[in-house]
């Protein structure tokens, strides 16, 4: 076995984003990324957005490339699953067979989508995209005057059936939820967004369970709950995701709706560490409300920070969460946890563009989150984030006041 060193699992935004923090900080030893897709880390946003549309794109949007790795000496083995974790001997052992030996371990493996318990021959034509190959695969399908069923109103989901419209295909999306994107975003917000699809022809289904999906001679016929029945070409799947564990719980790490960490990104093994999707933390913001995010700053900024702890820095994690969702010229931010919120003060910026701020009991501002043209929500965001981030405690009716600057709030 080579020397021992700083090993990483994933090769997707969290650990790209540990590798070149190790190396950056100053750590002189080896840094090994281990990742199971042919592909090295790359981005996965474009896939549900410009990679759906651009039909001439053949390779995912690298976020380390081959000279990135050689600057910061980081040696990538890709098409690797790592399968199992000694802890007592701290070293990884590939699907090969060979080990690698570390000093401390970041777990980055992210999440796979949650499977319709549907197999078979049906089963295997459902389309889910998680992968740059699942991008490959969805894309020639959405070709003009299909009819694509998209089960989810999440965020692939939506995503999709904006970029299927606009390839010019016929979309109806079913979601068993009463409303389109239940988990993150508020019923305000979802319900504009709910609007600029139907506007843009999107068909809803809402509150309707999928009680059987069949093959027929020119597609699939899909009976839902209210024995509604929808035929269409392609189904593609939407229902969320499962935090990648496997080899965690394998290894006897501690699991609670995802790799459990502490403040600092450390697992009940003070010599492993995780970040991203996988990663379930406790929120020191949010009065310690342990919580598994699924977003790509998120990602990026958990994999920076467990490499900073990697290294002994020892620091909690305080990054406000943060996303955002395109659809058509339409923006979704959300910065926050808006479910801390037990009142809102409403801001409307003009046109289709609106913010909502989510006030805690106390009057402290829990979450902002806004939907609009990009340019007149991202920076108004921005700073609601700061003054979240600072807990402060603002009188809703300035909030809602658009004549109030929100910079003056700082
Ligand atoms: P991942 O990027 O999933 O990387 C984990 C990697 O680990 C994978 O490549 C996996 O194959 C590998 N792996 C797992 N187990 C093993 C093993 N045993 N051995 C080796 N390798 C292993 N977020 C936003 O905020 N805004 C957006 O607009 C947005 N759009 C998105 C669009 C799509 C289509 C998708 C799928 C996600 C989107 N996200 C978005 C979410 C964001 O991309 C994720 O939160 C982020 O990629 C998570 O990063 P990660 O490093 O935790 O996991
Ligand atoms: P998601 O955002 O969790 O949404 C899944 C939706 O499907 C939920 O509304 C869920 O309802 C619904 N659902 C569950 N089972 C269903 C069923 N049997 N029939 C119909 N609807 C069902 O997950 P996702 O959209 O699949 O996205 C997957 C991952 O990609 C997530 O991690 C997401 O964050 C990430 N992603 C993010 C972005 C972004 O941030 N812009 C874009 C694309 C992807 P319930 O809540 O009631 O279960």
């Amino acid at each position: 076995m080579a020397e021992s060193g700083m090993v990483i699992i994933g090769a997707g935004e969290a650990g790209a984003r540990a590798a070149v923090e190790l190396r950056a900080r100053g750590w002189p030893g080896t840094i090994t990324i281990v990742g199971e897709e042919k592909w090295g880390p790359y981005e996965r946003p474009p896939l549900s957005k410009r990679q759906l549309l651009a039909d001439d794109e053949q390779t995912p949007v690298h976020i380390l490339r081959e000279e990135m790795l050689v600057e910061h000496n980081i040696r990538l083995l890709t098409g690797r699953p790592a399968v199992h974790i000694d802890r007592s001997g701290h070293f990884v052992e590939m699907a090969d067979g060979s080990r690698l030996r570390y000093e401390r371990l970041l777990l980055a493996t992210g999440a796979r989508p949650r499977k319709l318990p549907i197999t078979g021959p049906v089963g295997e034509k459902l389309i889910y995209l998680r992968t740059f190959d699942d991008a490959l695969n969805l894309r020639p399908r959405l070709a003009a005057g299909r009819r694509i069923a998209v089960i989810g109103g999440g965020f692939i989901g939506l995503e999709v059936a904006a970029t299927a419209v606009e390839r010019g295909c016929a979309v109806t999306l079913i979601e068993i939820g009463p409303r389109i994107l239940m988990r993150a975003v508020p019923s305000e917000i979802a319900a504009l967004m709910e609007a600029r699809h139907r506007a843009a022809g999107v068909t809803f289904k809402l509150g309707a369970g999928l009680e059987r999906i069949a093959e027929t001679a020119d597609g699939f016929e899909l009976l839902l709950a209210d024995q509604t029945v929808v035929r269409c070409d392609e189904v593609v799947i939407g229902i969320g995701v499962v935090p990648e564990t496997t080899l965690a719980a394998e290894c006897g790490l501690e699991i609670e709706n995802g790799v459990k960490a502490d403040e600092r990104l450390a697992t009940s093994d003070p010599a492993i560490f995780a970040a991203g999707d996988c990663c379930s933390f406790p929120h020191v913001r949010y009065g310690g409300r342990r919580i598994r995010l699924e977003a790509w700053r998120n990602a990026q900024d958990q994999g920076i920070h467990a490499a900073a702890n990697m290294l002994g820095a020892n620091e909690p994690y305080r990054a406000i969460p943060w996303f955002w969702s395109d659809q058509y010229d339409l923006t979704l931010q959300v910065a926050g946890l808006p479910e801390f919120g037990v009142s809102a003060a409403v801001r409307e910026l003009g046109g289709s563009a609106k913010l909502m701020f989510h006030l805690e009991e106390d009057g402290t501002l829990a979450a902002v989150s806004g939907i609009g043209p990009s340019s007149a929500i991202a920076k108004e965001v921005r700073i609601g984030e700061k003054l979240v981030e600072r807990r402060a405690s603002i009188d809703a009716v300035r909030l809602a006041d658009p004549g109030v600057k929100l910079k003056s709030l700082l």
